[in-house]
């Protein structure tokens, strides 16, 4: 049943587009169900949640964590983590890079940008990635691979609002990638449940999708 509803969606997002299932308080009974059919990729926003279930779940799953994430927790994910979307500041960046190295892995990154209405949202703004790679700080952060941009749009029906909003993450992921290259930034992550098929009309090549597999939360 889980398992059938991730093949549908997958068929309709094509190969272009990377599927995450966000199975966050979702129990592992779920996860396991949702894998019959070879599905790997699952994704989670709190820590302690995400270290729980990957201590009892097959390893073969990759864990994106996409939630906020507080610098004093990366040490907590950073053993096993695929891909940390949320990353929104330089110090969480730093910090991200301290815990790969005592890992010894490179960990993988997107930069979450704040292109919401809404301020609880998280993210850089434009100007601040680009002071941060006009620094070269980027590179001296030997273990951390930044593979692209995440953002969530606004809370709202209001579609053009929303298809503006994913346009605006496109641009930047655009204008990074110009610095950046092509061989490891590649990855817009953006859509959810409600507005997936906006974002990936609008450029996204990765969305996360919870409750139209899982069922409400
Ligand atoms: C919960 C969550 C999702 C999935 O939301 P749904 O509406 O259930 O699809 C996607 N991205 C982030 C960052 C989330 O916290």
């Amino acid at each position: 049943m889980i398992s059938a509803k991730i093949d549908a969606i997958k068929a309709d997002l094509g190969e272009a587009v990377t599927l995450i299932a966000v199975s966050k308080t979702k129990p592992k009974e779920m996860i396991i169900e949702a894998m019959q059919n070879g599905h790997v990729d699952f994704g989670e926003n709190k820590v302690q949640e995400l270290v729980d279930k990957h201590e009892s779940l097959p390893k073969d799953i990759r864990w994106h964590m996409i939630g906020h994430l507080q610098r004093n927790k990366v040490k907590y994910i950073a053993p096993f983590v695929h891909l940390i979307h949320g990353v929104d500041s330089e110090r969480l960046l730093n910090e991200i890079n301290k815990q790969g190295l005592r890992n010894n892995r490179v960990i993988n990154c997107l930069l979450q940008f704040h292109i919401a209405e809404e301020t609880s949202k998280f993210g850089f703004s434009l100007e601040e990635v680009k002071s941060i790679i006009a620094q070269n700080k980027l590179q001296e952060l030997t273990n951390v691979c930044i593979k692209g941009v995440m953002g969530m749009a606004t809370f709202t029906d209001n579609k053009n609002q929303i298809e503006t909003e994913f346009k605006k993450l496109a641009s930047y992921y655009n204008e990074i990638k110009e610095t950046m290259g092509t061989e490891t930034f590649k990855v817009i992550s953006m859509g959810m449940s409600g507005d997936f098929k906006i974002a990936v009309d609008n450029g996204s090549n990765m969305v996360r999708i919870g409750s139209t597999i899982f069922g409400p939360r």
